[in-house]
């Protein structure tokens, strides 16, 4: 049996597997030891990471659509076909009428060729990913605070920490691997702090719990900084050498008193001040959060205010402090590393910046457009208007993941062209014109980069099925058909490139990753990479303060309850491949609402009674569940499940920064389904 080392195709944590292979099949998969991040651990997803891998349902030839039906036939004609219709598109309706959608369960390498397909070759800026819907106020907000919207330390990091705040991150369920860190360092005598509407097992097992209304993050995280203020626990000296911003910030902190919190987010006033004082008088303090955080209309200023918050108590640049945005998918950070951004090149060089669009230029020999490209819901909106009308999707799955399902199902059928890379069919794949069958995390080389901007090795350990291919190949075919030089031999070609034009990858290649991987910034060959940010400086100069005010919250009579949305440990995103895997599907095989009994009592329901959720956008017949998990006033989907799609109810809301719309916060109503 051979054994390939390689990483966990599942969440951020990044965490280092072996594949197990015979006969050319992946016959399981086992931790790596000496893998700094799972160190000989990983969580159920990860013991199953392989077992979709020879799946009977796996996309094996390119498939073009005749009328109702998909025909098979060859790379060249599918390739070929998409060419020629997205030169015509943009031919006839210039190049921003395309646009590109990349994943991030692609590599970094596939990530990096498709928003150079976008640039370079339709000549456009529309390209963009997940990160729209998870951390774009996080790339937005910790970008202004602290001049970059990555994690600031290791995940090991909070071994040291002295008290850890955790906030709108069911980390157990979602970032298994982190939350054994955490527990770990409370055990060994850190305070765990959890703040989330909902008794989440990781709010149980904290030792201060606060549950706040649903979108109220800035009140309470204000609120702390009131306290932390008041009873002289910032970090004076670290504000006055390395921050700017403090004295707007401190005259809008003390507005928001305990009282004045606990009006607007039901927070008793006591139990803020003790999360106020473990996380001020922390030597050593973290803040973690997830989509929680950011999948509000709110999300970006949420970011700012915990970026406040350890910016005013010096807990940035050291080992046991920090902030954590804990990143969805195993490669969204690299995605985002790489460009597949409508603002930024790889490297966050902004496309409105002349001196990074003439480098890039230079590089990919061709002139390149100058403005920013839509965000992935704008694409949508602009599909659906006829102003987009081209467009490729690789591995994503909109029909599930993005919000108001209805809007998408109109906005992909206007499309004159849609070409879908996959490894499964999907409900977005069934609406394509191309189907492009691509190889699976299994099946490929690369790299993926960790929520920890950790960079590491994709080892190819299988053959891809049938016809299938890594998409670095269709990327690159696709590139020489609009007469883009793109002769790549290997994924370690396209790194070379990579590093080549991106300051923070400069010292980055295959050879140097080994079993570790290297953390960005690694400016060059003979850099040790980088663990932890800010050390001594922030890219920006000085960290900035940002005041910013808790949003009003209007009531809608119409829809009293409030619907989140989330995960389960069993599932991941879409389900394309989790629900493929029997193990998990057994455990978690369908989606149910979680009703507080309370409001259950209210409505006549019971567990198992069959219910509509209504909203301003759709409707969903969907079996309750009762659990105390979820406060009065707000009720919980998953959102994985294809047969009751949370996202037929969440709205298009955007936050005006980011762009990413507020999928934790949907208002609805529920009524008993008829019969
Ligand atoms: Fe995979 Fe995440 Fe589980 Fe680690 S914690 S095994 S990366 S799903």
């Amino acid at each position: 049996m051979e054994k390939i080392a390689t990483i966990c195709v599942y969440c951020g944590c990044g965490c280092g597997l072996v594949l197990h292979v015979e006969d050319g099949r992946v016959v399981g998969a086992s931790p790596s030891s000496a893998h700094p991040v799972s160190r000989g651990r990983l969580c159920v997803k990860g013991w199953l990471a392989a077992d979709f891998v020879h799946h009977p349902d796996r996309l094996k030839t390119p498939l073009v659509r005749r009328g109702e039906r998909m025909a098979r036939v060859s790379w060249d004609e599918a390739l070929s076909l998409s060419a020629k219709r997205l030169r015509e598109i943009r031919e006839e309706s210039g190049p921003d009428s395309l646009a590109i959608l990349t994943s991030a369960k692609g590599t970094n390498e596939e990530n990096y060729l498709l928003a150079k397909l976008a640039r370079a070759a339709l000549g456009t800026n529309n390209v963009d990913h997940v990160a729209r819907l998870c951390h774009a106020p996080s790339v937005a907000g910790l970008g202004i605070a602290l001049g970059s919207g990555a994690m600031t330390n290791p995940i090991r990091s909070l071994l040291s920490s002295d008290a850890i705040l955790v906030t709108g991150s069911n980390t157990t369920e979602q970032h298994p691997l982190v939350a054994a860190t955490i527990l770990e360092a409370q055990a060994q005598g850190a305070t765990l702090i959890v703040a989330d509407p909902r008794r989440t097992q990781m709010a149980e097992l904290a030792d201060i719990h606060l549950a706040p209304r649903l979108g109220t993050d800035v009140a309470w995280t204000n609120g702390m900084l009131n306290l932390i203020i008041g009873r002289g626990l910032i970090d004076e000296d670290f504000i006055n050498e390395r921050t700017e911003g403090f004295s707007a910030l401190k005259e809008l902190a003390l507005r928001y008193t305990p009282a004045a919190v606990e009006r607007i987010t039901g927070i008793p006033p006591a139990d803020l001040e003790k999360a106020a004082a473990a996380f001020g008088e922390a030597p050593r303090a973290a803040v973690v959060y997830a989509m929680g955080t950011t999948q509000h209309s709110s999300g970006t200023d949420n970011v700012l205010a915990l970026a406040n918050l350890v910016l005013a108590t010096g807990n940035v640049g050291r080992d046991g402090t920090g902030i954590y945005p804990l990143r969805g998918h195993q490669n969204v950070q690299g995605a985002c590393d790489m460009g597949a951004l409508p603002i930024f090149y790889s490297g966050y060089q902004k496309v409105e910046d002349p001196a990074a669009r003439r480098k890039m230029e230079a590089a990919w020999g061709t002139d390149l457009p100058a403005t920013p490209g839509l965000t992935a819901v704008e694409m949508m909106e602009a599909a659906e208007e006829g102003r987009i009308r081209g467009m490729i999707i690789s591995g994503e799955n909109p029909m599930i993941s993005y919000p108001d399902r209805g809007q998408v199902i109109r906005a992909l059928r206007s499309l004159d062209f849609l070409a879908v890379a996959d490894i499964f069919p999907t409900e977005t794949t069934a609406l394509a014109d191309v189907v492009l069958p691509v190889a699976s995390f299994a099946e490929k080389d690369g790299t993926f980069t960790s929520t920890e901007r950790r960079i590491q090795r994709v080892r190819r350990a299988v053959t891809p099925p049938g016809e299938a291919r890594p998409e670095v190949e269709v990327a690159a075919e696709l590139l020489r058909r609009f007469s883009v030089t793109a002769d790549y031999a290997s994924p370690e070609e396209v790194m070379a490139e990579i590093s080549s034009v991106t300051p923070s990858y400069g010292g980055v290649s295959s050879r140097r990753l080994g079993i570790s991987g290297l953390s960005w910034p690694c400016p060059s060959p003979d850099h040790p990479g980088t663990e932890i940010l800010h050390q001594g400086s922030f890219p920006i100069g000085r960290a900035r303060f940002y005041a910013v005010e808790q949003q009003h919250l209007p009531e809608d009579l119409d829809y009293p309850l409030f619907l989140t949305t989330g995960r389960s440990l069993f599932h991941f995103h879409t389900g394309t491949m989790t629900r493929r895997t029997h193990l998990l599907d057994r455990e978690r095989p369908k989606a149910t609402v979680d009703i507080n009994p309370a409001d259950a009592a209210a409505l006549g329901v019971r567990s198992g009674t069959m219910v509509v959720v209504e909203s301003a956008t759709g409707s969903l017949d969907i079996e309750a569940r009762l659990t105390a998990e979820v406060p009065m006033g707000t009720v919980y989907i998953p959102f994985h499940f294809a047969e009751a799609p949370a996202n037929q109810l969440t709205t298009r809301t955007l936050d005006p920064t980011s762009k990413i719309p507020g999928l934790k916060r949907t208002p609805v109503r529920i009524r008993r389904a008829e019969g």
